[in-house]
């Protein structure tokens, strides 16, 4: 059998739905600390990928705390808007991250782009960039998508960000209708942690 490696674990974020998840698929072992203990604020993303601004944080965090780190960074590609909001998935929400703002602008950015999206197909997926960093150094940092589409408007009151507008390939019910279980089981967190398996 493989050789446990991390035993007591950092988790880089001061998102409750992000923390939430990244909890349930991590093995019940290893014990977990999140950066709202410590009251962290979170560096500023100025990468240019998922991947860099998410070895950012998992950098930073481990630093502060002299911890190893996960950290996440994700967000919506939407093909229509050129692959935005993307890596500026949170900014859309502004100041406060206020997830309905953030869905509003992508209407209105669909609505700029094409007054007649509602016809069509708009193609999307999420991305999720997981590192691992031991303070300076980096373990490891992989990537998972989920391809769907967006909504013609907001459905369903679970998840959160852009949950209640993508619905994933083959479903019908946008990641705000399902069962949190079984969005965890399908989503770009769970496809990009599939890979880092082997490093816990
Ligand atoms: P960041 O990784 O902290 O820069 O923020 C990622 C942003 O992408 C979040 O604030 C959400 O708006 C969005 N996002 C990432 N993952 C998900 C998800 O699983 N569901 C809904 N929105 C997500």
């Amino acid at each position: 059998m493989p050789k446990q490696k991390i035993y007591k674990l950092l988790i880089g974020t001061n998102n409750k739905g992000k923390l939430r998840e990244i909890k349930s698929l991590l093995p019940e072992n290893i014990k977990i600390h999140s950066t709202s203990e410590f009251n962290l604020k979170s560096p500023i993303e100025n990468g240019k990928t998922f991947k860099e601004n998410s070895l950012i944080k998992s950098k930073y965090f481990s630093k502060k705390i002299n911890m190893t780190c996960l950290a996440d960074d994700s967000g919506l590609e939407i093909d229509l808007l050129d692959k935005n909001p993307g890596i500026y998935s949170a900014r859309w929400g502004g100041k406060h991250s206020d997830f309905g703002k953030a869905i509003k602008r992508v209407y209105r950015e669909l609505n700029k782009k094409d007054k007649k999206w509602k016809n069509k197909k708009i193609k999307a997926r999420f991305v999720c960039a997981l590192s691992i960093s031991y303070l300076n150094k980096k373990i490891a940092c992989v990537l998972g998508k989920v391809e769907g589409q967006i909504s013609l408007e907001p459905r369903g009151k679970n998840g959160f960000g852009y949950d209640p507008i993508f619905i994933p390939s083959g479903k019908s019910k946008t990641f705000g209708e399902m069962e949190p279980s079984k969005k965890y089981k399908i989503d770009h967190r769970y496809n990009a942690f599939k890979k880092l398996r082997k490093f816990l």
